[in-house]
């Protein structure tokens, strides 16, 4: 019964409309700096550094500021792994690198169950 839904879930719903208005005053919508979609949930990220960036979704967020693994090239969505100042994505690639350290970095795992 549509009267029971929040207007937010109402099919053209005054919420669902691309201009929302809050307490009566017009909100800039957030333009993804990546894809450029003007996107009602879009998000911002701000960084350690101080930088502001809007993104419409996560993906357009890893994008842009997600670190490159240097041997595989992927980009790090996890912890990743950090040698010497170069960042990779998991310890096979950092092992793999050719970076001295990197040779003895291993998972923080146990041992493989027998
Ligand atoms: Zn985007
Ligand atoms: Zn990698």
């Amino acid at each position: 019964m549509l009267g029971a839904l929040p207007l937010s879930a109402r099919p053209g719903g005054r919420r669902l409309s691309r201009s929302p208005i809050t307490r009566g005053r017009r909100v800039e919508m957030g333009v993804c700096e990546v894809c450029g979609n003007d996107y009602w949930l879009s998000f911002e990220v701000r960084t350690v550094g101080g930088q502001s960036h809007v993104f419409d979704s996560f993906e357009c967020a890893a994008h842009r500021l997600a670190p490159v693994c240097e041997h595989c090239q992927c980009r790090v969505l996890g912890h990743g792994v950090e040698v010497e100042g170069r960042i990779f994505c998991c310890t096979h690639c950092a092992r793999s690198s050719g970076v001295p350290s990197g040779a003895e970095i291993r998972d923080t795992v146990g041992a493989h169950p027998a």
